[in-house]
């Protein structure tokens, strides 16, 4: 079936049984430049997703462009969101893609609400924004210029190597928002890693894709997330793959034990009974209990990696007060009309010359928590010097448990 030839004006009969309740589904598409995937195209009726219990929470809002992920890691935490749509956690969350086709349309109507408080949004925390299918849509440029136009803070944490098409880009909007980058980069091992995360790009790839942002002056996070449990937790592989992000560029190193919500979980292991067997009764052993790696085993862990991270220079770096990331090396540069923006906080100056002047130059927060997007009546207000010293200081901490302790799996289901 050729792309081009497709039409985007009608709902797609004889769809799959769940996707055929989406009364926004436009067609489903397959095509030979990506065998055995199908594409399901969907006009979304939002594209910002709240993250519950905003008040404590670091990015409270997600944009995710896909669901269902093509690099099909067999640990993906998001695997059981697919059940939503009566498709399996499995074949189908690495088969059947959808895509919100107008999820930038969509997006900039939502930001151009005069109660939206440009809190921090966060890509890629469920499914992977550049992900193969983003060669061919194209989604991210418009996402990307709708955030920093309207003066949001973004971070993007990605596998897809496609993120340098949009580093001019980027880079661009670091000018006028904070701009938080991150490689998810877990395994150093070519044939582990291609066993484990068969649809992703090579270790070697993502780690030139590090060295390209750090290149055009951003920094540049390395996730390695998840650690898993006697096969990448040797004290040679965690050392090895430290150098290599070093050498690459990297900024830090976030690093999170393997974790195994139902639904992944047999998944995962289906995985490692085929591939490492002789490691079946230790992870059974390991994950008795629950999701999570025993506190014993990330204790462990922690004391195992921490002096190879000091080691390696690769400590967290300082955090950026708006994002709760690292923060950006963006924010350092001097800026027209904002020449003290690297010492200014949440405070960012614009450049008017810039594509993206006439977005707000300060990040805001609503008055009402419960009014993000105009879901109440009342007004969002400027960030505050108070705030400055409260509300940072919780995004920040709770981003990093976020990250650091990977998604409650009660929160994961809402994430699109
Ligand atoms: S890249 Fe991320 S979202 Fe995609 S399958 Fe892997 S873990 Fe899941």
């Amino acid at each position: 079936m050729r792309w081009s030839a497709q039409e985007l004006s009608k709902e797609q009969t004889g769809a799959l049984p769940g996707l055929a309740r989406l009364n926004n589904l436009v067609r489903s598409v397959r095509t030979p430049a990506f065998a055995g995937i199908t594409f399901h195209e969907v006009l979304a009726k939002s594209a910002l997703n709240r993250v519950p219990g905003q008040s404590a929470m670091p990015f409270g809002w997600t944009i995710n462009p896909y669901r269902g992920c093509s690099h099909a890691c067999s640990y993906c935490f998001a695997r059981p969101t697919h059940t939503y749509l009566e498709l399996d956690a499995g074949k189908d969350f690495d088969n059947e893609i959808i895509v919100k086709v107008n999820v930038a349309e969509v997006l900039r109507k939502e930001l151009a609400k005069p109660s939206w408080g440009r809190h921090p949004v966060a890509l890629g925390t469920n499914t992977d924004p550049y992900q193969r299918a983003e060669g061919r849509y194209r989604l991210m440029p418009g996402v990307i210029a709708a955030l920093a136009q309207s003066g949001t803070p973004l971070s993007i944490l990605t596998k897809g190597t496609l993120l340098r098409r949009d580093l001019d880009l980027l880079v661009e909007a670091s000018e006028v928002i904070p701009v938080d980058l991150a490689m998810s980069i877990a395994i150093y091992d070519d044939e582990l890693q291609q066993a484990v995360e068969p649809g992703t790009p090579s270790t070697a790839a993502r780690l030139a894709t590090v060295t390209a942002v750090r290149e055009r002056g951003l920094d540049c996070s390395v996730f390695m997330m998840p650690i898993l449990p006697f096969l990448t937790d040797t004290k040679a592989h965690l050392d090895a793959a430290l150098r290599q992000a070093k050498a690459a560029g990297a900024s830090n190193i976030m690093y999170t034990a393997l974790h195994l919500r139902p639904g992944v979980k047999d998944w995962y292991l289906q995985w490692l009974a085929r591939d490492h067997p002789e490691l079946m009764p230790r992870y059974q052993e390991l994950y008795a209990k629950g999701a999570y790696a025993p506190k014993e085993y990330r204790i462990w862990l922690a004391a195992r990696i921490k002096p190879l991270i000091r080691a390696h220079g690769l400590e967290r770096g300082r955090e950026d007060p708006a994002t709760g990331g690292v923060r950006s090396s963006a924010l350092g540069r001097p800026q027209p009309g904002n020449p003290g923006a690297a010492a200014s906080g949440p405070g960012y100056g614009q450049d008017p010359s810039s594509r993206f002047a006439g977005g707000r130059s300060a990040v805001a927060f609503p008055a009402d928590d419960r009014d993000p997007i105009g879901r109440s009546a009342s007004a969002g207000r400027t960030l505050s010097s108070a705030d400055a010293a409260v509300r940072p200081a919780a995004y920040a901490r709770t981003r990093r448990s976020l990250i650091e302790e990977e998604l409650p799996p009660e929160l994961a289901p809402t994430l699109f």
